[in-house]
């Protein structure tokens, strides 16, 4: 199934071209996919060294969990539709010193990923900058493709968003303006298509727990997030996974689920390294985050294929 090509630039003209919408808008029964965050090659020693800016010179632990990760992906049976890496790819920002290592790293670890499943890229802060300039969104697209897009699998609408724009678009206003566009015009096409379900992957959480929480460092601002969980909540999405939070968290807003997934790299609470499974079946998501560990060793537990392989 998956065309020749760079298996790292597949999002491009604002779609994934791994997928062709003619093959996908239909709805052909339950899959699932695979959900990571976060393997920000370079955290784990920037965090221990206490030098969250300059300290991440040293990046192997995160190579051997990303690692692990793929292989853990690779043995899955039946194979999931995609693999999807919401955000913090690496931990240098634009501009830094071992960002070109980390991001070459990266590549080498995840083009061992089965050819079968897609990758499926998704920006975050560290990847586009806390405040992203065209030239480091320009920067990103050349590595990862596309910063936002939007493609379907099986009759359900899949939405990439770039959540930097919504956190600080003071430097490129324009290139916000024109996420916000797109993101109405995928709304209304979604609507019109009678999609089975629209799913949204961001890296900043909406929220992490309430959605009427504190403004802090790991979601969106109040009003902003206001705005956003309205608009989707209208367009009937049913969930958002998101990562950067380097913990697993979540909840709801009028049957909007936000879910946050833990770091595949450097932990910041009490979780594991891990990745999560999530079924898509024609009523519902079932989800769940599996240690590395567990998820290499013992695969998918039967309770979840069994969701899956239920045919209508
Ligand atoms: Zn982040």
């Amino acid at each position: 199934m998956a065309a020749a090509g760079d298996a790292f630039l597949r999002a491009r003209g604002r779609t994934l071209t791994a997928f062709r919408p003619d093959d996908e808008c239909q709805w052909k029964g339950p899959f699932y996919f695979i959900q990571g965050a976060d393997p920000q090659f370079g955290l784990m020693k920037a965090w221990t060294c206490g030098d969250t800016d300059n300290g991440d010179d040293e990046w192997g632990e995160e190579i051997k969990l990303a690692e692990q990760a793929v292989q853990a992906i690779n043995k899955l049976n039946p194979k999931p539709k995609f693999f999807v890496l919401c955000g913090d790819l690496v931990h240098g920002m634009p501009g830094t010193l071992w960002r070109k290592n980390q991001v070459q790293d990266l590549k080498n670890v995840l083009k061992n990923t089965d050819q079968d499943i897609p990758l499926v890229f998704v920006s975050g802060n560290h990847d586009v900058g806390n405040s992203p300039t065209r030239e480091t969104i320009d920067d990103y697209c050349k590595n990862w493709g596309d910063d936002y897009f939007s493609f379907w699998v099986g009759g359900v609408f899949f939405l990439v968003l770039n959540s930097q724009l919504f956190f600080d678009s003071s430097q490129c206003p324009e290139l916000k303006q024109a996420q916000d566009v797109w993101l109405d015009e995928q709304l209304a096409v979604a609507e019109k298509q009678k999609c089975k379900h629209i799913i949204v992957f961001q890296h900043i959480p909406l929220f992490l727990s309430t959605p009427d929480e504190d403004h802090g460092y790991f979601n969106l601002e109040k009003s902003v997030r206001e705005e956003i969980m309205e608009k989707f909540h209208k367009a009937g999405i049913k969930a958002v996974f998101a990562g950067h939070y380097h913990r697993n968290a979540g909840g709801s807003y009028k049957g909007l689920e936000m879910v946050v997934s833990s770091a595949i790299g450097c932990q910041l609470g009490e979780d594991t390294h891990g990745l999560r499974v999530v079924v898509v079946t024609e009523e519902k998501l079932v989800h769940r985050y599996y240690s590395l560990n567990e998820l290499s060793s013992q695969g998918i537990e039967k309770e979840l294929l069994d969701v899956l392989a239920k045919q209508k």
